[in-house]
């Protein structure tokens, strides 16, 4: 009954994440398995990860491929892939280069680095200072983490990179005084995904990109949660019609393998020069195929079509399941990438009780139901869930 998995793991692992009491062992779409056969549909995807579902064939097939072919031969040499992957994400993110990491932190330590060292190339030293906003996140490595808008996930780690400035959001004043001549970018999720799935206004967008043309600030916007696909879009920066100057990307880029990318425009993408920057692993042959099958693959099965699709569909059901459990505050978030904010602390009960009864979901506070499923998820699938769902907040309430 109780896997020994999960003993192993309070002895041997370093206890720093909170999980669920399952071993995961098998996975197909939106179905995983654990090791005593029980199937759950998955509404978290590996955290915005999985967007071809698992296991999804011809996935598979590409990397089962490529791992007996060549795994791992460091930037010291081209590989077949890293430069065709390059060149497919500078078309879905209409920018003009890419710096590749293995993570979402990493592509922001990129981003960061990138920042000061074009403020550095073409202003002065002085312009160092990025301004992001409150409740934001962008990572656990020192640069991502002092960029993150949290404190619960800096204040065990001080003293921080200096030169990080956050401001609310929805405050423009003082964004507008914070950004002065020192800042070399502002850096902004355009849906916040940990933050508690609140998008920023494409308003506030915009408003951004032409604070940022006036007083020569570079403009990231990490589309490490939102960006490949999930709001229906490649980038969720294209709803506000907004381009920016370095886009960060990671958690779906390469459809469950770990991958990253810093991608980069104009200045920004020729700034660092030879040896500045770089990493071992990054862009390697294996991760870059997986990125290239993930991204041909959501072409070939219009699969941004159906993020948006099924999310209106998902969307409508939520609504209806708040009316009749009489518990939704609000409903956030676009295409697949949706908040279930409930008007009580019952988001762990329901988590539980989702999951008790074969339905995967995340809950990042005790109000806060997140839903990040593959974005190849159908309405029938999506139909066979929400009665679980509905029945968990019944339950809990
Ligand atoms: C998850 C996330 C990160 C960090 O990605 P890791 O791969 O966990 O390092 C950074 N930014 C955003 C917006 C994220 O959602």
């Amino acid at each position: 009954m109780h896997p020994p998995q999960i003993d192993l793991d309070a002895k041997y692992v370093v206890q720093t994440y909170a999980r669920q009491p399952m071993v995961l062992a098998r996975g197909e779409g939106v179905w995983v398995w654990d090791t005593d056969g029980k199937r759950f549909q998955d509404w978290v995807a590996g955290i915005a990860v999985d967007v071809l579902g698992h296991s999804h064939p011809k996935w598979v097939a590409a990397i089962r491929e490529q791992a007996g072919r060549l795994v791992h031969t460091s930037n010291l040499y081209h590989n077949e892939h890293q430069a065709v992957l390059a060149r497919e994400i500078v078309g879905i993110t209409g920018l003009d280069r890419v710096f590749f990491a293995n993570s979402g932190t990493e592509a922001n330590e990129a981003a960061i680095k990138i920042a000061r060292r074009w403020a550095k190339a073409y202003h002065s030293d002085a312009k160092h200072k990025l301004i992001t906003f409150v409740n934001s996140f962008h990572g656990r490595t020192y640069g991502g983490m002092s960029a993150t808008g949290q404190e619960k996930y800096q204040k065990p780690f001080t003293p921080l990179v200096p030169g990080f400035v956050h401001v609310p959001a929805d405050d423009w004043a003082a964004l507008d005084s914070a950004a002065d001549e020192d800042v070399c970018a502002i850096m902004v999720e355009t849906i916040q995904g940990e933050g508690g799935v609140r998008p920023i206004p494409a308003e506030t967008m915009r408003a951004l990109r032409r604070l940022c043309d006036e007083r020569n600030i570079l403009l990231i916007v990490d589309e490490v949660q939102c960006g490949i696909g999930r709001t229906g879009k490649w980038m969720a920066y294209e709803h506000s019609g907004v381009l920016p100057d370095i886009v960060p990307l990671a958690k779906g880029l390469g459809g469950g393998f770990p991958i990253g990318a810093c991608v980069v425009r104009g200045d920004a993408a020729t700034c660092l020069k030879v040896g500045e920057h770089g990493s071992t692993f990054a862009g390697g042959p294996l991760a870059c195929k997986a990125g290239l099958a993930t991204l041909e693959i959501i072409r070939e099965e219009a699969i941004l079509e159906n993020a948006e699709v099924v999310g209106t569909h998902l969307q409508e059901g939520l609504r209806n399941v708040g009316e009749s459990t009489g518990c939704l505050s609000e409903l956030r978030g676009m295409g697949l990438m949706l908040g279930l904010v409930l008007d009580r602390p019952i988001a762990k009960q329901v988590l539980t009780h989702c999951r008790e009864n074969g339905l995967l979901i995340n809950a990042p506070s005790d109000t806060l139901i997140r839903i990040v499923p593959p974005l190849v998820i159908t309405k029938e699938e999506v139909d066979w869930a929400l009665p679980i769902l509905e029945a968990a907040i019944r339950a809990s309430s």
